[in-house]
């Protein structure tokens, strides 16, 4: 099927043309990790886990790399104020390594219970300090770089078409992350590669390097890990557009610079989540994790079927409402399709459909707007009907036959209080049935009572 995905550097969708045939080289900027990953954070995380196992479903194979950045990513992006990590570690009297640690469970354990599958390969940005240091030398040979009193910059003005990514040159260069004005740089757009210790204490992490004791620059990880493990040149990159004005121009400038190459074919860019019209962030205290969705009882599951009605290329504001509603749509689905008995012909028409939604710039909205029509169409027999919308389920990933599962598994107490239920009924003692039946659903378990009996079906995910 013809693939059409919208190119950030092209600007237009076109379609998607794999560099070698049936393979896909696709890189994702992962999280810094000194705190626990936000809804925001997360929504992208989604995103890209649809467009992984789209591709595969089309027969491509995915070789998918994700960074982990636990050093050199700054408290402003304009390479000044202290290292993330090391700030958190001092806040938590811990060191930086503890913390990396700590906050890299967390994020796996984040992506397993929103049933995002992993990457082929995770990295650790200081387990690639030599192979930074090396491209910096390449960087530095090639005259892209100057020294200043804290540590060793990249000269943008050096390339043409620095920022061709983000139109940066329409950006606000005065807003934001560069607000903050390092004298001795020579452009505003320029930004370290390497950074210099601080006289005045120790890091937790720095290591030697040709040019003193210090760290890699923030950006560099993304270059030199996409180039270890997916070449000079390869198929996708993506991320949340909050790396549009720095971290991807940056990221793209030292790759040309070092190569001589386009460091990849597409880049695709996630739209933000908003909170009450403003950008979910930590800065500014408007920020929510999975902890909180657990304190709400809502699921995880949940939060990706929220992401997946928009389009990634839109905003989508978030509200606890909002994800109350998406949470009772999942349970319909859930209740729909639980007993229903599982075929093994897929409808091919509903399947094609569902497929063409996603070949265009991976529609998520109509996808799912399909997967609806489907559950509503009585034609359809529901052994076909069970097996076509599993198939789906493998590229929406709302772990549906879990969820089916999941809801008729009952603990012994709940056992119990259905069997004094069942018993009430057969006395006819309707008040106590009744009672039973408000006791239940605060419990997350709903009753209805059909002629084979009463049937119940837990609809707390
Ligand atoms: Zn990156």
């Amino acid at each position: 099927m013809k693939i059409l995905l919208n190119n950030t550097l092209s600007k237009k969708k076109e379609e998607f043309r794999p560099i070698k045939k049936g393979q896909v080289g696709l890189y994702t900027c992962g999280p810094t990790v000194y705190s626990y990953p936000h809804l925001g954070n997360l929504r992208a995380y989604i995103v890209w886990d649809v467009l992984k196992r789209f591709l595969d479903s089309e027969g491509l194979k995915v070789k998918h790399i994700m960074n982990l950045t636990d050093v050199g990513h700054l408290t402003s992006d304009a390479d000044s104020g202290e290292d993330k990590l090391e700030k958190a570690a001092k806040k938590e009297g811990k060191n930086a390594w503890e913390i990396a640690d700590f906050f890299i469970q967390v994020f796996k354990d984040n992506l397993k219970e929103l049933n995002i599958l992993p990457p082929s390969k995770f990295v650790r940005a200081t387990k690639t300090i030599k192979e930074q240091i090396k491209f910096v030398q390449i960087l530095e040979k090639k005259g892209f770089l100057y020294q200043t009193s804290d540590g060793l910059y990249f000269d943008t003005s050096k390339i043409s078409d620095y920022g061709k990514l983000a139109n940066i040159q329409n950006i606000d260069l005065q807003e934001g992350a560069r607000v903050e004005k390092n004298k001795e740089k020579k452009n505003i757009t320029d930004f370290a590669v390497w950074k210099f210790s601080p006289l005045d204490f120790q890091r937790d992490m720095e290591w030697n390097s040709p040019w003193g004791k210090g760290f890699p620059g923030w950006h560099l990880e993304c270059s030199v890990m996409s180039q270890m493990y997916l070449g000079d040149t390869f198929d996708i990159h993506t991320g949340g557009v909050d790396h549009l004005p720095i971290h991807h121009p940056n990221e793209m400038a030292q790759s040309e610079a070092a190569t001589g190459k386009l460091q990849a074919h597409y880049w695709m860019h996630n739209e933000f989540l908003k909170f009450k019209d403003g950008k979910m962030s930590k800065s500014a205290g408007t920020t929510f994790d999975l902890t909180d969705l657990e304190k709400k009882n809502i699921s995880p599951l949940a939060f990706r079927y929220f992401v997946l009605q928009a389009h990634y290329r839109k905003s989508l504001n978030f509200s606890w409402e909002a994800l109350e509603a998406a949470q009772t749509g999942l349970v319909n689905i859930v209740r729909d399709i639980t007993g229903r008995k599982l075929g093994k012909k897929v409808n091919q028409k509903y399947l094609e459909k569902f497929q063409k939604s996603l070949s265009d710039d991976l529609n998520t909205p109509q996808a799912l707007a399909v997967l609806q029509e489907l559950l509503a169409d009585d034609q359809i027999e529901d052994g076909e009907k069970m097996a076509t919308i599993y198939k789906m389920d493998e590229i929406l990933g709302l772990d549906l036959k879990n969820l089916v599962k999941k809801s008729l598994t009952f603990s012994n107490e709940e056992k119990n209080l259905l069997k004094q239920r069942q018993v009430a009924r057969v006395n006819k003692d309707w008040n106590l049935s009744d009672q039973l039946r408000d006791q239940l659903k605060e419990i997350g378990i709903e009753v209805e009572d059909t002629k084979d009996g009463q049937k119940a079906t837990r609809v707390n995910l």
